[in-house]
């Protein structure tokens, strides 16, 4: 038997539950189809189990996509205000934890409650396990599952990125795009650690859990946060960051000590000019082993004033050219997706293809670090939500 509806929302994320919600306020009869378990599992794994839910600063200039300007009407019309009201009107409580992150004092599961309980106050029919073998197009729309069949005349795709494949995530909506001929932009690992090269790997990666606070920079961005020196390369916000941005063929700049010049002191005859000295002033920009150890293999050639400056220059200016990243089973978010060109700013409606709606990280707009990236899903899923 088919079960029809007015519309059906394919895959239980953030995203999904806030277009289904949205839905299902305005009458609409939404069938959400989640092929996991239990929805929302990305939310309950996210912000070390806080759910980074938003963050009170969103621009459209914290999001990557081919069109910057796409974003900026879905994220108008659902602001991180609005999101804020729905977890204040659970009582779910929450703080800012820096730079305009706000996250909850208890558990993401809060999140995932709240959805579900707007979902059930939406009337919204969710059914878990719910593997999509087929979307067609007839008069309407026809998804088959293993065991179920559906039609409607709207299909909204939620099914996010590729990142964390075990739990969850699939290429669906890139291949479901490819089979009604929509662009895609190349996927690709987004907020990753990149693996550092030789000989830079063999030189700092024994002091794996040792972090310092930079500038990061690649393709004209940069970022000012910390970094982490992990077993295979890099990691820490500022690397992260700067990850989204990062092309094979680019190098990444790291400025170790921002604002910070090392070799002031010694413009004064009185200080002697040696290594204990120039280790001295070092150690108190940077954690003591990696100060050490950028010593080892950056120690001045000479004691003039010009291998001083060059040595300041390389302090400022670490050039690292990455031989990778940790791939998608470490990334946080897919960057690239359906191509923006093809979707209505304001409804997230293919232009080609009507009825038939992408939202999410699926999209070509990815999030910085910091409760952006779910501002987008809330935010996209409430514009085709009220769309439909
Ligand atoms: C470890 C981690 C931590 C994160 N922390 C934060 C954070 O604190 N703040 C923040 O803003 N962002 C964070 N993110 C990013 C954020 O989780 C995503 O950007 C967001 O979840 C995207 O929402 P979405 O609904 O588009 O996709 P998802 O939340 O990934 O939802 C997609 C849903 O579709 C389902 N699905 C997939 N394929 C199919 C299929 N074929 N059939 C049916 N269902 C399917 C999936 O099971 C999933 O439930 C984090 C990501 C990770 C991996």
């Amino acid at each position: 038997m088919i079960q029809k509806f007015d519309a059906l929302i394919l895959g239980g994320g953030a995203a999904g539950l806030m277009c289904a919600i949205e839905a299902g306020k305005r009458g609409r009869r939404v069938a959400v189809l989640e092929h996991a378990d239990q929805i929302g599992k990305k939310i309950l794994i996210s912000g070390g189990g806080r759910c980074n839910f938003t963050n009170i600063h969103c621009q459209p200039g914290n999001f990557l996509s081919a069109n910057p300007h796409f974003a900026k009407s879905a994220l108008a019309r659902y602001t991180p205000a609005d999101f804020i009201a729905l977890v204040d009107k659970h009582r779910i409580r929450h703080h800012e934890k820096t730079l305009g992150q706000l996250f909850c004092d208890g558990s993401a599961r809060e999140i995932v409650t709240m959805l579900e309980e707007e979902c059930r106050a939406a009337n919204v029919t969710i059914f878990l396990n719910a593997k999509i073998r087929e979307v067609v197009r007839e008069t309407e729309f026809r998804v088959r599952t293993a065991n179920a069949e559906f039609s409607a005349p709207v299909v909204v795709v939620a099914t996010g990125g590729l990142s964390i494949p075990k739990i969850g995530a699939t290429s669906f909506g890139y291949d479901l795009a490819r089979q009604f001929g929509l662009k895609i932009r190349e996927p690709r690992p987004g907020l990753v650690p990149l693996l550092l090269a030789q000989p830079d790997c063999s030189r700092y990666c024994d002091l794996a859990g040792v972090s310092a606070d930079v500038i990061a920079s690649c393709d004209g961005q940069q970022f000012c946060e910390k970094v982490l020196i992990t077993h295979r390369g890099l990691s820490g916000p500022a690397i992260l960051q700067i990850s989204s941005y990062w092309e094979k063929s680019l190098p990444v700049k790291i400025d170790l000590a921002p604002g910070r010049p090392v070799i002031d002191s010694f413009g004064d005859p009185k200080v002697t000019r040696n290594i204990t000295a120039l280790r001295s002033e070092l150690r108190k920009i940077l954690p003591t082993r990696f100060a050490d150890r950028w010593l080892d293999h950056h120690a001045p050639a000479a004691w003039t004033n010009a291998a001083l400056a060059d040595f300041e220059r390389q302090v400022h200016g670490w050039s690292i050219r990455p031989s990778g990243t940790e791939g998608f089973e470490k990334a946080e978010v897919t960057t690239g997706g359906i191509d923006t060109d093809e979707l209505s700013a304001k409804t997230m409606e293919c232009r080609k293809v009507l009825g038939l709606y992408f939202i999410g990280e699926v999209v070509d707009v990815t999030g910085h670090l910091g409760g952006f990236n779910f501002q987008w899903a809330w935010a996209s899923g409430a514009a085709a939500g009220r769309a439909l």
